[in-house]
């Protein structure tokens, strides 16, 4: 779950990381308060879960109340890749010499929260990565010990920050590792952090993602969650507790049991295909979750074919397939339907399914070969 910035600085500052005085508003004249009682030149950002946001026009400064509030009537209800602009952060704004970047993200092939930092701040790290990698510096951390303070200070060296600076950015180094373990996050990213003018470090930005995982020991962070912001058909399925990402391939998958679902995609793959979605319906599989998996498989536009492989334990076959049946008579679609069924009443399943012209098969390399053929002849 993401966090907002204005939530995530909110957290930052609790933990002594020094950001901007600030407040989040949804009106423009509650904008031009806070610019009346900031003071001097603001900046007004749009509150979106999305990055990017500076190149997209929903950064804008402003040089009194008036301007803010005029500023902000122009960002509130603007679209920003497609999500619409709600609040705004009205920060006061900083005279930046140098944008830095610090961060904090889970590295499991070391298995280890990994700090990041880099002198090219401000721009996406992904990009600083791609093109220089040599201008990021990593400090792996021991869970036992925490950030060590020579390992801060290393990052501080490696990004050429200036000696005078070393014991504030360790400081926020510090902090920053401890907001990260404080909530269970799965990021924690200040964006730029920047040097002022001034010679002070500030954290302009702030990004917080929360592992979902860990929310229930969190219900102060729970009810940061954004609903508004978040993809219909991501709720949807979080709702029916359907374990459902997103992916960029063209065939929907439908499967039982998150290590079928894998394997199922692995397949996918080997056959030159390439999974629209992962999707773990869980156990059960009753009709009324295999119909909204179903509709949340085809909200995809670029589902050519689905594969549905289930494996019936408890849930006897033939009832999945009634189930499966209901759900396409309910959705209506045109995409061809690839189902392997196999447990307890296979045979019977089959019959049902392939009398309602669906295509069935026996092993999971037959379903996925099936797929394959059907998404690329769509
Ligand atoms: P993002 O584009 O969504 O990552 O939003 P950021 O909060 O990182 O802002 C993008 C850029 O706007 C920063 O890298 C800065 O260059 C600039 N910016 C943000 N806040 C201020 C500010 O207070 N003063 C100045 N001069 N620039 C700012
Ligand atoms: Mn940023």
């Amino acid at each position: 779950m993401k966090l907002h910035e204005y939530q995530s600085k909110q957290i930052f500052a609790r933990f002594g990381i020094p950001i901007p005085a600030g407040d989040v508003a949804e009106m423009p004249t509650e904008a031009r308060r806070i610019a009346e009682r900031i003071g001097g030149r603001v900046v007004v950002k749009s509150q979106v879960l999305v990055g990017g946001r500076g190149k997209a026009g929903g950064i804008l400064l402003a040089d009194n109340p008036d301007q803010t509030e005029k500023v902000a009537t122009r960002i509130l209800g603007m679209n920003i890749k497609g999500l619409k602009v709600r609040k705004v952060l009205v920060d006061q704004a900083v005279d930046i010499a140098q944008e830095i970047y610090l961060g904090l993200v889970i590295d499991r092939s070391a298995q280890r929260v990994v700090m990041i930092a880099s002198a090219a701040g401000g721009m996406e790290i992904e990009e600083v990565a791609r093109a220089t990698p040599e201008k990021i510096v990593r400090a792996v951390i021991d869970p036992f010990l925490g950030l060590q303070i020579f390992q801060a200070r290393g990052l501080a060296f490696g990004i050429g920050l200036d000696k005078t600076l070393w014991s504030g950015f360790v400081s926020i180094a510090r902090s920053l590792y401890q907001a990260f373990v404080a909530c269970d996050a799965s990021l924690a990213e200040i964006n730029p952090l920047a040097l002022t003018d001034k010679g002070q470090l500030l954290a302009v930005d702030a990004k917080i993602v929360l592992d979902d995982n860990a929310l229930f020991r969190h219900p102060d962070l729970a009810v940061l969650r954004d609903v508004d912001e978040e993809d219909v058909y991501e709720r949807q399925a979080r709702e029916h507790r359907l374990s459902y990402v997103r992916l960029d391939g063209d065939i929907g998958c439908m499967v039982n049991g998150a290590g079928l679902a894998m394997a199922t995609m692995d397949l996918i793959k080997l056959y030159g295909g390439a999974p629209a979605n992962f999707l773990d319906i869980g156990g059960g599989a009753q009709a009324d979750r295999v119909a909204v998996a179903l509709r949340i498989i085809l909200s995809d536009q670029n589902v050519k074919a689905v594969l549905i492989n289930i494996f019936g334990g408890i849930t006897r076959c033939d009832e999945v397939a009634r189930g499966i049946l209901a759900a396409f008579a309910e959705v209506k679609a045109d995409v061809p339907m690839v189902v392997r069924l196999v447990g307890t009443n296979e045979v019977e399943g089959r019959r049902i399914l392939a009398e309602a012209k669906m295509i069935t098969a026996t092993s999971l390399a037959e379903a996925a070969q099936k797929a394959v053929v059907a998404a690329s002849s769509k």
